[in-house]
């Protein structure tokens, strides 16, 4: 097996089971392992640390996986780590929910793949070379788990560039999913695009803070800002909202909401969707004077690196100002980072900062986390993504 032999002092993250080693931190490479292939990761008074696999391509030169010398990766491992993952989850797959996330990439020890449910249907993306090249077994892994009809590859992400890969788009086991897969979540039916869709077609990483948000909407009126196909809006409609005004840029996020509220029997008339920028939106409902009970603010990543931070800062301190000034007195303010260079502190800053210059007085009533379907592994803090706050207007 090749071997990668590190600088002095560059094994210490490896030590304490971190799966990421930088270009930066190889002092050798024996051998010319090629892209994705296993490679044994030494110190550099030649003590083994783990195995990983390597990219010649990306700036992480090897994702570590096992750190057990006497183990093999072969094919019984990768299927081992698929089972482990898909185990874990069973508990959430009931009556009323048939969607979540089954692998979690590094959080799940199954660096650059992740793969989620939805009904019948798997969405899987792949960001690493090293995954492309057991794929086959990791898809047939999970047929013979779940009996999926179809798994279909949305590997169109930017990731993939720096891996040298090229854009991966297409089914790969089973049946093409229909245009519209019919999927339920917290009882909630949604119709889910997962050929087309954002991402893998759903974000299932909110599913508890939608729950848990609805909690405090009954005969209130909400705001739903950067709803996509409705999550939160129809959560809302479940707990029995007054109305919902859901905003969000894209036509097919709208449409897709629409259809959503129509097919779970929810009064239409009591539904406002608009297809307009949420800051645009939040000053002309300012303009106007409009007010409401409880606001959703789950905007898009905006922080996508540490070197974003202060830029991110700006416009998440913004759109908080913006959504609090709308805000009655008594009224809620339900507000995510998905920023993984965001933590809860710095998000609570911010929002203290909008807060000040909305000029309102707020508590914070509840934390929002991901989901434990999105596993924050202890060596790999980086996969905590998901934050949020629920603020209280006092
Ligand atoms: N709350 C959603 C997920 C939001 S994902 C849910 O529960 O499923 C972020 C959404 O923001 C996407 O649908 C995207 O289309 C939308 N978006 C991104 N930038 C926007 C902007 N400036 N104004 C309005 N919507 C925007």
């Amino acid at each position: 097996m090749n071997k990668i032999i590190l600088h002095k002092g560059k094994d210490k993250a490896a030590w304490q089971l971190h799966p990421w080693v930088f270009s930066g931190a190889i002092k050798t490479v024996e051998g010319s392992p090629e892209n994705g292939e296993v490679v044994a990761v030494y110190n550099v008074d030649l003590e083994f640390v783990a195995y990983g696999v390597y990219s010649a391509v990306s700036r992480v030169a090897v994702r570590l996986l096992e750190w057990h010398p006497d183990r093999v990766i072969d094919e019984a491992w990768w299927r081992n780590r698929v089972q482990r993952a898909v185990k874990m989850r069973a508990h959430l797959l009931n009556d009323t929910n048939d969607t979540c996330r089954l692998i979690f990439a590094e959080a799940d020890f199954l660096p650059g793949l992740i793969a989620d449910k939805y009904a019948d249907f798997i969405s899987i993306q792949v960001h690493a070379a090293a995954l492309e090249r057991v794929k086959p077994w990791i898809i047939d892994e999970l047929v013979s788990l779940l009996k999926p009809k179809g798994i279909y590859e949305r590997s169109d992400i930017k990731s993939r560039t720096h891996e040298g890969l090229p854009d991966s788009n297409g089914l790969v086991y089973g049946e093409v999913p229909p245009e519209f897969v019919d999927v339920l979540e917290n009882g909630i039916r949604y119709q889910i695009n997962i050929v087309e869709g954002q991402k893998s077609g759903f974000y299932c990483d909110q599913r508890e803070n939608r729950f848990l948000t609805a909690q405090y909407v009954k005969g209130k009126r909400v705001l739903d800002c950067f709803s996509y196909s409705g999550g939160f809006t129809l959560n809302a409609f479940q707990a029995g909202a007054a109305s919902v005004c859901s905003v969000d840029s894209s036509a097919l996020a709208i449409d897709t909401l629409k259809r959503n509220i129509a097919v779970n029997g929810y009064d239409a008339a009591k539904s406002t969707a608009v297809q307009s920028d949420v800051n645009k939106y939040l000053r002309q409902l300012g303009e106007e004077g409009e007010k409401f009970d409880l606001i959703v603010l789950d905007p898009p990543k905006y922080a996508p690196s540490r070197s974003s931070l202060d830029k991110a800062s700006r416009a998440y301190k913004d759109l908080n100002r913006r959504g609090l000034m709308l805000l009655e007195s008594g009224g809620l303010l339900a507000t995510f980072s998905c920023s993984g260079a965001m933590d809860i502190d710095t998000f609570k800053q911010v929002v203290a900062w909008a807060a000040l210059d909305a000029g309102k007085e707020i508590q914070y009533i509840r934390q929002f986390h991901q989901p434990e379907d999105h596993p924050v592994r202890a060596s790999f803090p980086e996969g905590e993504y998901l934050k949020g706050l629920l603020v209280r207007v006092v």
